[in-house]
């Protein structure tokens, strides 16, 4: 037996960077995976079990000992199962030379064996998915199983939920035995690798790439990237523009972006930014700001949504994946030197928001006022989405997204800039690089909720929840989703700053 050990996922890691394998392996406790990593992998096991039924009875040979997966006892149990033809066998085991897969859906068909592979995405062409079918069908020939046919499972985007999930319509196959052929081709050699590789005590000698981000954030970025040097402003001339490596090696490398967007007569600005990059402060265009302040005015509302996706839709009339608004942060201020107020929505837990937050929205702003967002293209697809739900709401919703304003612009267009946004235009980049020093204004204060993927994951969580932590949990996300429409205030209140002086 070869002392190599390799499951499939560890196969897909393989095949994505021999580091991040190795690093798997001997390393675990140094990867990071954020909260977005995390959702994504609780909705792969959500999906995953849904897809056992896919086609009709199944047998589902897990088995556990203790918290561990009890491996012999799975390859056993799909031996016996095989035998006895049973036609669908889920998490069916097999084990050849060191090399472990669990077959999501083995299928009984055309006098052999099929591979269903079920991936939580809505796209099934994904190089990686043939590479993960290859190694399986290669462990399964190797164990002496008829093949007979290599699918992928997704999810099908276009599914409308009716109020009965149909499993056959939620799903979509993908015959790729083309790719996993190609991809076959492929499995020796990275194995040949695995095994030089792998059991060796010291990491092996790779650099950052493509790789790094591709197919998958690779969780050792942060370790990877933990000696880089950070270049000057010249280094980033000859950086290729808007790559994520090139995030990384600069946080400045929003200038990458201003020298893209701008023309030659803005080379004086190029200097003034050569100048942010050596710590001499804020890059400030108060001409242009000033214009687009002309567009603002009163009353002047603040608004900002937090949204829910599920991937297996529960409200009627709701697709796979779709972003449900549940919540919103309104702040506004009637007249010029008038007061701040503020007005919020948050939908009962386990409810269908859609409804009442199309009818707050439509109570809480009147027509034909200035709204802001920041990055409206998200508010504004939502406000249409309301009202392609709600015909009778459809005008108010439609013009209140007539008269959004994006308070994004003046970031993103380079009117505004400070290194401390590291390069970002995000609100969570721009509130703290001009207000550094303002508690109030810091998410990291916040408690428990601090970005929208919490804010996305606590929603449906709140279902489950006992009343004291309900209520906490509601009371954080009203915060969380307040301090970004202060935080847009706040931003409103600089630039109106910049502009008249
Ligand atoms: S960060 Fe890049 S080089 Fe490092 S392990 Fe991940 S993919 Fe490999």
């Amino acid at each position: 037996m070869n002392t190599l050990y390799l499951s499939k996922s560890k196969y897909c890691a393989l095949w994505q960077c021999p580091k991040l394998a190795w690093l798997l392996k001997h390393k675990p406790e140094l990867k990071t995976l954020d909260e977005a990593t995390l959702a994504r992998m609780r909705t792969g096991s959500e999906v995953g079990d849904l897809a056992m039924g896919l086609f009709g009875d199944y047998v589902e040979v897990t088995a556990y000992d203790g918290e561990r997966l009890d491996l012999t006892k799975m390859i056993d149990a799909t031996k016996t199962e095989m035998e006895r033809g049973t036609p669908n066998i889920c998490e069916a085991s097999f084990s050849y030379n060191g090399l472990y897969c669990a077959v999501d859906i083995l299928k009984n068909e055309n006098g052999g064996w099929a591979i269903y592979e079920v991936k939580s995405s809505t796209h099934g062409e994904r190089e990686v998915y043939a590479a993960d079918v290859a190694y399986q069908k290669y462990v399964l020939e190797h164990c002496g199983v008829n093949v007979t046919g290599t699918y992928i499972v997704v999810i099908n985007n276009e599914y409308v939920f009716d109020g009965e999930l149909k499993l056959d319509e939620f799903f979509r196959i993908a015959d790729v035995s083309e790719t996993v052929a190609e991809k076959s081709r492929e499995v020796e050699e990275l194995l040949l690798i695995a095994e030089w590789y792998l059991d060796k005590p010291d990491e092996p000698p790779i650099d950052l790439s493509e790789a790094c981000h591709s197919p998958y954030d690779c969780p050792y970025w942060a370790y990877c990237t933990r000696d880089l040097p950070r270049p000057n402003v010249f280094d980033l001339y000859r950086m290729p523009f808007r790559t994520k490596l090139g995030h990384y090696y600069c946080g400045e490398i929003a200038f990458s972006d201003l020298w893209k967007s701008r023309t030659i007569r803005d080379l004086k600005q190029l200097r003034q930014i050569d100048c942010t990059l050596h710590g001499c402060g804020d890059v400030v265009d108060a001409e242009c700001i000033g214009e687009f302040m002309e567009k603002l005015s009163y009353p002047l509302y603040f608004l900002d949504f937090e949204t829910v996706q599920y991937a297996v839709p529960r409200y009627v009339g709701s697709k796979p994946f779709e972003q449900i608004p549940f919540q919103y942060s309104l702040h506004y201020i009637e007249r010029e030197g008038g007061e701040l107020n503020h007005r919020e929505f948050l939908a009962e837990a386990g409810e269908d928001p859609r409804r009442a937050i199309a009818e707050a929205l439509c109570r809480d702003i009147p027509k034909d006022v200035c709204v802001t967002a920041y990055n409206k293209s998200f508010e504004c697809g939502r406000l249409k989405y309301l009202a392609e739900l709600f015909p009778d709401l459809a005008e108010h919703l439609m013009n209140i997204r007539e008269n959004v304003v994006d308070l994004l612009v003046p970031f993103q267009s380079g009117w505004y800039y400070n290194p401390a946004m590291g390069g970002s235009f995000s609100i969570k980049s721009v509130l703290p690089a001009l207000f550094p020093d303002d508690p109030e204004l810091n998410y990291h204060n916040l408690e428990d909720i601090h970005n929208g993927s919490e804010a996305m994951n606590a929603f449906p969580a709140m279902e489950h929840m006992e009343p004291e932590e309900l209520e906490r949990t509601r009371k954080n996300l009203l915060k969380y989703c307040e301090l970004d429409t202060l935080a847009m205030v706040k931003i409103w209140e600089r630039l109106k700053e910049v502009s008249e002086e």
